[in-house]
């Protein structure tokens, strides 16, 4: 088995708290990455997991056992980082066994492990080979076969796939997350891309700052962010926020104007977030859960394909530019992703709704979230 819980784990360089008092209860076989912006913590965290960083505070227990004081090679864990440090002297066997047979496995068993590993990573016929003969993603998988062969209760992976090409990584991805199912080994994995989080996790637990923001399935870090970090951090692009306030029953910003007396909130400053792809044309005639109709002028349009990306400039916004310095430098734009055949143009003044169900509101000075959806009037009470 392979569980692993961090109790108030704590890092402190000499002035950096690089990790600050987290907390992780992870069960056997999940898949967990670590994400935040580069410097918050990500690597340290793993490394402690790890055994190559010694906690400033807290413990590391692993099945239940505190190891917080062993060695790395006392802690059953593999690790796979991101420069891939294959011996280049050395075949894709030696190269795989190598760890088997420091630890003093006989010829048999290094054999069986080591195939064993070539099936699951699809690495037949290659086992004669040079690293330097080898692909990048096939160098990658041989590392990764030099962590399974020891065949570890938790695997520690630091950002693997960075120096792949963007075809590869999406193929690795794919391919890491098969081979961790196969193997069903515990797997906590470090990267700054919120998408390779996403589409790989069974839970996604987001860092800022050295502290843990939220951890929970991907969707739900997606649909009910604990904080405005989280949710500007998770989903591409990110969700727009519109500075406003709660006057009694009502949230006023930017000429948006919502009915919130369902929702008992306390008189203050509160940012709104909506997501691009909640954001759409008056003119398209959504439905009834919209909210809004403000006025906007489309500033650029960037077509991808099968989503247009329009950036908007709220007139209220432009507004408050103009007072504020003189002029309107469109710098601060509301995005809307929109089905790419929409009528309109660069330089057009459109009318934009937002779908209440997906607005979401936090506190202007913590950033808590306070909502995720508001409902109708017609809505049922929960
Ligand atoms: P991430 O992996 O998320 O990019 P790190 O865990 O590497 O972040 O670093 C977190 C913070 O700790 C950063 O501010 C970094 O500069 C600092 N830090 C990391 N290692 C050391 C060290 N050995 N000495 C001093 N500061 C460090």
């Amino acid at each position: 088995m392979g569980s692993l819980r961090l109790e108030h784990i704590t890092k402190r360089y000499s002035d950096v708290t690089a990790v600050d008092d987290m907390n992780l209860d992870i069960e056997h076989g999940e898949f967990i990455s670590l994400v935040g912006p580069s410097g918050c913590g990500k690597s340290t965290t793993l490394e402690m997991i790890g055994g190559l960083t010694m906690p400033s505070e807290g413990t590391v227990a692993i099945d239940g056992n505190d190891v917080t004081d062993l060695p790395p090679k006392d802690r059953d864990l593999a690790m796979v980082f991101q420069n891939i440090a294959l011996f280049p002297h050395m075949t894709v066997f030696e190269n795989i066994s190598y760890g088997l047979r420091i630890q003093g496995a006989d010829d048999d068993e290094i054999q069986r492990r080591v195939d064993d590993a070539v099936e699951t990573l699809k690495l037949d016929g290659m086992l004669e080979r040079m690293p330097s003969e080898l692909s990048g993603g096939q160098r990658q998988r041989v590392a990764i076969g030099r962590a399974i062969v020891r065949d570890p209760e938790v695997f520690l992976m630091d950002e693997p796939l960075a120096n792949l090409d963007a075809k590869l990584r999406v193929h690795m991805r794919t391919e890491l997350q098969r081979i961790q199912r196969k193997l069903d080994v515990t797997t906590i994995y470090v990267t700054h891309d919120q998408e390779e989080a996403m589409t790989m996790s069974d839970r996604v637990a987001i860092i800022n700052d050295g502290v843990l923001q939220q951890i929970d399935p991907p969707l739900t870090c997606y649909s009910e962010p604990n904080n405005q970090f989280v949710a500007g951090f998770i989903g591409s692009p990110s969700m727009n926020f519109i500075e406003g306030h709660i006057d009694g029953d009502r949230f006023d910003a930017e000429g948006v104007a919502i009915d919130t007396a369902r929702l008992d909130l306390d008189d203050g400053p509160v940012t709104l977030g909506i997501r691009p792809e909640d954001i759409y044309l008056e003119s398209d005639d959504p439905a009834p859960e919209m909210v809004g109709g403000i006025a906007a002028a489309v500033d650029v349009i960037e077509p991808i394909g099968e989503k247009m990306f329009v950036y908007l400039v709220p007139e209220a916004r432009a507004e408050m530019d103009a007072i504020a310095d003189g002029e309107a430098d469109g710098q601060d734009h509301l995005l809307m992703s929109i089905d790419p055949d929409a009528d309109i143009e660069e330089g057009q003044v459109v009318d934009v709704t937002f779908d209440r169900s997906n607005i979401h509101l936090f506190d202007a000075a913590s950033g808590d979230a306070l909502v995720h959806g508001i409902e109708t009037e017609s809505a049922p009470t929960p």
